[in-house]
């Protein structure tokens, strides 16, 4: 790179705004180029820690997963939210847990896991609906002289199953008609 060059750069350090020769110069002065030097090394250096903890932080968690029993704090740790949010699981009866002694809840490993399985459970039992077994909304509205926004509070009460296909959407007649009659 010739030195004839001169051109204005802002140094990496002080932020000053300097005449360098070379288009690649990053500090206006050795000194910044040697706290500049400095500052980076130390930036690696708070690096390697941060990821260093998180490392242990990781190996506690997967410690936590092998765990058949697990405290209220423990679980908590585990599944990313809060204890109040545990204690508030296991009032609702959500989760399980056991007073082994006053003051020491504790939760089986196993119960956690059932947590997560009923969702995907009840999923399963939802069986896809036949467009023969179904009357769409406006058949609906028709049959049973219904207004849209009523029919609409009463799919939305009942947690009627509902499927769209195509721009109609269908609800089970079994259904229907039982709230009907
Ligand atoms: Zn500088």
């Amino acid at each position: 790179m010739s030195s004839r060059i001169k051109i204005q750069r802002i140094c990496e350090y002080c932020s000053k705004e300097f005449t360098a020769r070379t288009t690649v110069t990053k500090c206006c002065s050795d000194d910044c180029a040697k706290r500049a030097y400095k500052a980076r090394k130390r930036a690696e250096k708070i690096n390697v820690s941060i990821t260093e903890t998180q490392h242990i932080k990781e190996r506690r968690n997967e410690d936590l997963r092998t765990r058949e029993f697990l405290t209220v704090m423990q679980v908590a740790k585990l599944i990313g939210c809060s204890k109040q949010n545990i204690y508030k699981l296991i009032n609702t009866g959500k989760l399980k847990a056991t007073n082994i002694l006053i003051k020491k809840t504790i939760i089986k490993r196993s119960e956690i896991d059932k947590l997560f399985n009923t969702p995907k459970q009840k999923q399963e039992i939802i069986k896809p609906l036949e467009v023969s077994e179904c009357y769409t909304i406006s058949e609906v509205q028709d049959k049973f002289k219904v207004s849209q926004s009523a029919l609409q509070n009463i799919i939305k009460r009942n947690n009627i199953q509902k499927m769209k296909e195509g721009k109609f959407v269908y609800v089970p007649k079994v259904i229907i008609n039982d709230i009907f009659k």
